[in-house]
């Protein structure tokens, strides 16, 4: 039954989090107003904004003009939803869900706004990476000095690997926003987290980059080294593995 709210809370959570996708990089407020068709500006009624449930009834189009609605919004309620029911599984009831319920929420957050718009607010990462450094001085089995070291050295190994990238690579394929999301990886999964995290991204963002090279057949002659994807997605996976597979996280 728990499981059950579990992935009802987390259908609404998505549903919340597609209306932060939309209007955050547009520098719009996402707490006030209501959620509007982007074509002819229709209000949408909250029988037509259940998560889910109305994309399939609506089968994906405004109920005014018909306009596609993007498939980002059922797979960010999808998502929100399987991702609430991992964490009470793997955590359940426990007060750690504070910290890493949002830190899940802001990760698939900015997965969607780098795929959309590669970049990752501020707005998010930071208060993120303050939040964990508090939370980890008052919930149970974090370490204060774990976290704080997990932000610092996060963020200047991970520079470092983009510094490293850019001299292989010739091109800067990662931003002053991925060190930040680094940090703010680092701060609520801590230290140990951190190479994993740097290596386990990378080999996702190689296997998935190559294999997205060769399914668009753009593979000639050096040709997949500019295939660009943004990195800040493949971060979020590997933390939310590191968070999700039961890695050990603080054993005393
Ligand atoms: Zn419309």
């Amino acid at each position: 039954m728990s499981l059950v709210l579990a992935f009802v809370v987390g259908l609404a959570l998505g549903s919340f989090l597609n209306v932060v996708i939309t209007r955050l990089p547009r520098g719009e407020a996402f707490w006030r107003g209501r959620s509007r068709c982007p074509r002819c500006l229709a209000p949408i009624p909250w029988r037509d904004n259940l998560p889910l449930i109305s994309f399939i009834l609506l089968r994906g189009c405004c109920r005014s003009c018909r306009e596609p609605i993007p498939w980002r919004y059922p797979l960010v309620e999808l998502a929100g939803g399987l991702l609430a029911l991992a964490l009470w599984q793997r955590f359940p009831g426990s007060p750690l869900l504070l910290l890493y319920g949002p830190f899940t929420a802001a990760l698939l957050a900015l997965s969607a706004i780098d795929l959309e718009h590669w970049i990752l607010p501020d707005a998010i990462t930071l208060p993120g990476t303050v939040l964990g450094l508090a939370l980890a001085m008052v919930l149970p089995h974090l370490r204060f000095w774990e976290a704080a070291l997990g932000a610092v050295a996060g963020s200047f190994l991970f520079y470092g690997v983009a510094w490293g990238y850019k001299k292989l690579t010739g091109k800067p394929g990662l931003g002053g926003g991925d060190v930040k999301l680094m940090a703010f990886i680092g701060a609520v999964l801590g230290i140990k987290a951190v190479p994993v995290v740097i290596f386990l991204s990378a080999a996702l963002g190689s296997i998935i980059g190559l294999a997205l090279a060769l399914l668009s057949r753009r593979l000639k002659e050096g040709q997949w080294r500019t295939l660009a994807l943004p990195y800040g997605p493949f971060m979020a996976a590997a933390a939310i593995f590191y968070l999700l597979a039961g890695v050990n996280l603080w054993p005393d």
